[in-house]
Order: structure tokens, then sequence, then C-alpha cells
């Protein structure tokens, strides 16, 4: 799956969501969808702890093999939607964001700080 199809996927589901008409107000939808990404997170947390083997017994044993996957699925899920939410251009903040980063770890690289 490409970037743009995820995209298109995050499209279809806003506007599922839209039609079911549970928020009343697009700031309504905003809080819904922060709060919903933090359960989501902690979702992932969860799966993360067990594949390092630091839950009990009990919650190993009930384990799904695509757990982990699956939640840094729904996290990513999540955050796209709340970036629409928002009117977050999500591709654009990705494109800035990376080449930041990649001109920060050049002039690291450069100046010979990393080790
Ligand atoms: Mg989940």
């Amino acid at each position: 799956m490409t970037l743009e199809e995820f995209q298109k996927f995050i499209d279809e589901q806003d506007a599922f969501f839209r039609s079911l008409g549970k928020s009343a107000s697009e700031r309504e939808r905003v809080l819904a969808r922060t709060v919903k990404l933090s359960e989501e997170l902690g979702e992932l947390c969860d799966e993360v702890l067990a594949s390092q083997g630091f839950q009990r017994a009990g919650k190993m044993e009930t384990r799904d093999q695509n757990g982990l996957g699956d939640e840094f699925a729904d996290v990513a899920i999540v955050t796209f939607l709340l970036a629409k939410s928002m009117n977050v251009d999500i591709m654009a903040a990705l494109d800035r964001k990376v080449k930041k980063i990649k001109e920060k770890h050049n002039k690291q690289l450069e100046s010979g700080s990393v080790a």
C-alpha cells in the first residue's frame, strides 16, 4: 500500500464516521479522535511490553500473533484521521519533516558529531 492509497482510505473512513453523525461538532470530533489516539497508543504500549515479555503470563497466553502490527496500524490510522479533522495536510507535513530531519542529520554527519 502506498501512502496515497492510505490517505484515500483515511478520507473514506472520515466520510464513513461523519455519516454516522456521532459527533455534534468538529470540535467534538477533534477531541474524540485525540482521546482515541491515546487509547490506541496505550494498546500499542501493551503490545510492545508483551513482545518483550514484560506482561503477566495470563496476558501473554491470549496474545494475538498480529497484535503488535495491528496496534501500530491503529495508531497510524487515528493519527491521520485526527490530522484530517484539524485540516493538517499530513502528506505535506511529513514531507517537510523528513527534509528537516535529513538536513539536520547531514549537518551532523558533515560536522562529525555523529559517532
Ligand atoms: Mg487498537
